[in-house]
């Protein structure tokens, strides 16, 4: 029997989708004073939440102009707390080892990294401007050859598999599915590798999300994930839970002072404070072992 040759054209499919087009334009837009301004005091740009004691005395500040930069340079101090402790666990690493860094905003935790550990990192983000700007600090401190960053989706990145002793996300889970992001990250680590993860999650032990975090999901146009996905997501990609930590208590202070920042308060503090308070939503690190 001959058939015809039957050919079907290609479906013409959008690089991204509208939901991931909208972050991309929210992130290539954001200029927040409280994440440029912290920033430009040391060139590490964090776009996350600070851990920690604070030290309020910054508030009793009488000089305006100082008091503020006071305030800032302690927010600063809380975020970069943050960065450390995340890279504290993506440990054991050398100067010949890559590391990931899914959904890596303005770059500082990339260069956190490589600085405690000589390792090289690759930066995913899903805004062309992030990527940009992050690559021109790479080149102003002169670590470019070994810190890069790149405008792609962290869901397929096109980085080579196996080639990773260490991936991470700091506060970007929440953009994704969590199934395609780990399916990711465990086909960039090595056997062996690590992966850390820090995250706000929702306490579903308690039932749905509550009404808090339904309005950090519209502040951010993000998607915040019940707690029992990540375990769920990580079991199904050969990822092993070694260590688990609440930060919950550890974040309240820098929450309690960033509320009375005049000068960097974005609106959404109050309910960060009402959803930790309220148990309803958890700032969570898993530290996972690629198996
Ligand atoms: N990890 C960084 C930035 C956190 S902000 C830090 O700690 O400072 C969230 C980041 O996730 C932004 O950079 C945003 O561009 C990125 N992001 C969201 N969805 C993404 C996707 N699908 N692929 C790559 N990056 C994404």
């Amino acid at each position: 029997m001959t058939t015809a040759p039957h050919f079907t054209s290609a479906a013409s499919l959008p690089t991204q989708s509208t939901y991931q087009s909208r972050v991309a334009e929210y992130w290539n837009a954001e200029e927040n004073p409280v994440n440029l301004e912290l920033g430009k005091i040391d060139d590490l740009y964090h776009h996350h939440y600070g851990i920690g004691p604070a030290d309020n005395s910054v508030l009793d500040e009488p000089d305006p102009t100082r008091r503020n930069d006071r305030i800032t340079a302690e927010l600063h101090r809380l975020e970069h707390a943050q960065a450390n402790c995340l890279a504290d666990h993506l440990g054991p690493l050398t100067a010949t080892d890559r590391a990931f860094d899914a959904g890596c905003g303005r770059g500082g935790g990339s260069v956190v990294a490589h600085l405690r550990y000589g390792c090289q990192t690759d930066g995913v983000t899903i805004s062309a401007k992030q990527a940009d700007f992050a690559n021109a600090q790479a080149a102003k401190r002169g670590i470019d050859g070994q810190v890069r960053y790149h405008h792609r989706n962290m869901l397929d990145t096109g980085l080579p598999t196996g080639a990773f002793g260490a991936s991470w996300n700091n506060e970007s889970t929440m953009y994704v599915e969590l199934e395609l992001l780990f399916a990711e990250h465990a086909r960039l680590l090595r056997r062996g590798g690590r992966y850390v993860v820090i995250t706000g999650c929702y306490n579903d032990s308690y039932g749905r999300a509550s009404r808090e975090v339904s309005l950090i999901n519209a502040h951010y146009i993000c998607d915040i994930h019940p707690r029992s996905e990540y375990f769920r997501a990580m079991a199904r990609n050969r990822l092993v839970p070694v260590h688990v930590e609440d930060l919950t208590e550890a974040a309240l202070p820098y929450w309690e002072l960033r509320k009375q920042a005049d000068h960097l308060v974005t609106g959404i503090e109050d309910t960060f404070l009402t959803a930790y308070k309220n148990g309803s939503f958890q700032y969570l690190m898993i530290v996972a072992d690629r198996v």
